[in-house]
């Protein structure tokens, strides 16, 4: 072949939220050796509007990927108000009483990668919920402990953990960390338009305070505007709001009622009459938010609602309403503009998706970087395909929650479970569920799931959802499954007699800090 390539050297991601600066810090880290031979990257970001500066709620990912591009676990947890978590308390999501609630941890269950212990704990349970059966978690995070003591390493582990963050924070700190350390240009400028060249390809962005950016590569990370990927390019909207019902959020920031005050190591999210609330501490404070359908309560009543969660210390607290649009761009990666983020699309905060696909995505990016512009339409079909399976396969566990309910109380709870609104894939999965239960190698093997088979057994069989197991299937393993099972006990006692209180940890890492990896 012959003819002029055209290098893709310069990358221009517009935005500067969460997903702007982690994208950024993620194509920069890997590819820091290009650098010098004219590799770029830089953030154009709006002096004037706002970041969203909600989405507290991270997964374990984040830990590699701030390790990956050289953050200070320490230095990120001290300046980002940030608290540990170890996954979600949910409660009244299946019959909506005071004792309605299951773990999804994020430990996997005992001895998972040996032995499916579904069947065995279907059999014999002894009262004792699959999450505590299978993994010490639970207890951990009711008995308010940390994951992990002084003395363990930063972005080590003793038992699985995520964080839950302030937002507002998160973005100012990787600012400063890609711009400083990882060679990352910051221009403060408001995009005013998108110009094209001849062949479709963005060329520029115009900007009112620094001119025309030209780049090779652009990624949308303006959030909801999604300037580039929609407005310029038009790609369309797929809506998801006839099986994700939720469209609006309420949220506040409640104060400890003192500085002793215990946190939280899970989000908890409670079922409300049209929606769910998410409960979030982080050291300084709590973030609370409800996240119902409009279609099913109005706002008024919302409030009240979220009102009456806060209790009396969150009386005059001021709440900001968030429109939620449900659903994904019909494609992620347009002639040679990618949109990550909010602009790529949004569901529902219920199991904190929304940064662990940022992570994917960019992950993706700098990884298959095409080289030049010849090559990147067939990157961009491999970074398409990828991220439709992970939004569809997202919905498909988000709608799990909602359909395993049993509660029948309001019109939001019934129209729920209605077959029309559960996606063909996953009625199909649950068919397959009644006969046997989800394990790792079940068909979780396409990319890098978001969420793995163990989350499913968490969330089916938390809920109460039923496997029929044939008592001589049980046979082969059933004294592996008990020491499994034995072993799980013995480990909850051991991690609840060695884990320091969360609050604890939290207050010795801002004094001493953890030992650098
Ligand atoms: C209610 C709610 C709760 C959430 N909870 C969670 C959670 O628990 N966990 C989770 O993972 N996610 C959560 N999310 C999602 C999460 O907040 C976002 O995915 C994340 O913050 C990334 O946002 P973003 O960077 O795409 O957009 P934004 O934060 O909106 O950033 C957009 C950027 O684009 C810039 N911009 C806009 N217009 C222009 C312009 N004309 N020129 C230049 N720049 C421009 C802005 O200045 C800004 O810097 C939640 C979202 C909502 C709505």
């Amino acid at each position: 072949m012959t003819g002029m390539v055209r290098p893709v050297r310069k990358i221009v991601i517009v935005g500067g939220g969460t997903a702007g600066w982690l994208t950024a810090g993620i194509i920069a880290a890997k590819h820091r050796s290009r650098m010098s031979a004219g590799f770029s990257v830089t953030v154009v970001e709006s002096p004037t509007t706002p970041i969203i500066g909600v989405g507290e709620g991270t997964w374990p990912t984040l830990r590699g990927t701030l390790a990956r591009i050289g953050v200070s676990e320490t230095e990120f947890l001290r300046s980002c108000d940030v608290a540990f978590k170890q996954g979600a308390r949910f409660a009244r999501w299946t019959t909506g009483t005071e004792d309605d609630a299951y773990y999804h941890p994020l430990m996997v269950p005992q001895a998972f990668s040996q032995i499916n212990l579904v069947p065995h704990w279907l059999a014999k349970n002894n009262g004792r919920s699959f999450c505590d059966s299978v993994c010490p978690q639970g207890r951990v995070c009711d008995d308010g402990l940390a994951p992990k003591t002084i003395t363990t390493a930063e972005f080590d582990a003793v038992a699985n953990y995520a964080y839950h963050l302030d937002a507002v924070k998160f973005a100012a700190f990787l600012r400063e960390h890609c711009c400083e350390k990882l060679g990352v240009q910051h221009v403060l400028a408001d995009v005013r338009c998108t110009n094209l060249r001849e062949d479709g390809d963005i060329s520029s962005v115009d900007t009112e305070q620094a001119g025309d950016i030209e780049g090779d590569l652009f990624i949308d990370c303006t959030g909801f505007k999604a300037l580039l990927i929609g407005d310029a390019l038009g790609v369309p909207f797929k809506e998801c709001g006839d099986v994700l019902f939720c469209d609006t959020a309420l949220a506040a920031q409640l104060p400890y009622p003192n500085q002793m005050h215990p946190i939280a190591s899970m989000t908890i999210a409670t079922a409300q009459s049209s929606g769910w609330i998410w409960d979030i501490g982080l050291p300084t404070r709590r973030g609370i938010g409800y996240v119902f359908s409009k279609r099913h309560i109005s706002e008024d009543k919302a409030e009240r609602e979220l009102r009456a969660y806060l209790g009396p210390n969150g009386r005059n607290l001021s709440v900001r309403k968030i429109n939620i649009r449900s659903g994904h761009r019909e494609t992620f990666w347009k002639r040679n503009c990618v949109a990550v983020g909010l602009a790529a699309g949004f569901l529902e905060p219920l199991e904190a998706s929304a940064i662990v696909l940022i992570e994917l995505s960019a992950k993706l990016i700098a990884q298959q970087m095409p080289v030049c512009r010849e090559v990147m339409d067939i990157v961009a079909a491999r970074f398409n395909a990828a991220t439709l399976y992970r939004w569809g396969r997202i919905i498909d566990f988000l709608k799990l929650h909602y359909v395993l309910t049993k509660r029948r109380d309001t019109a939001f709870w019934r129209d729920n479970v209605l077959p029309e609104t559960i996606p063909v894939r996953l009625q199909e999965l649950l068919l397959l569920w009644r006969h046997q239960p989800p394990w790792f190698h079940d068909e979780f093997d396409r990319v890098e799931e978001v969420f793995p088979a163990a989350s499913y057994q968490y969330v089916l069989y938390g809920m109460g959802f039923r496997t029929a197991i044939e008592p001589a299937a049980l046979a082969g393993d059933a004294k592996a499954a008990e020491r499994a099972m034995r072993e799980t006990v013995v480990h909850s006692e051991r991690l609840c007699a060695g884990l320091p209180r969360h609050r604890d940890l939290i207050r010795r890492i801002s004094e001493q800090g953890l030992q650098p990896v």
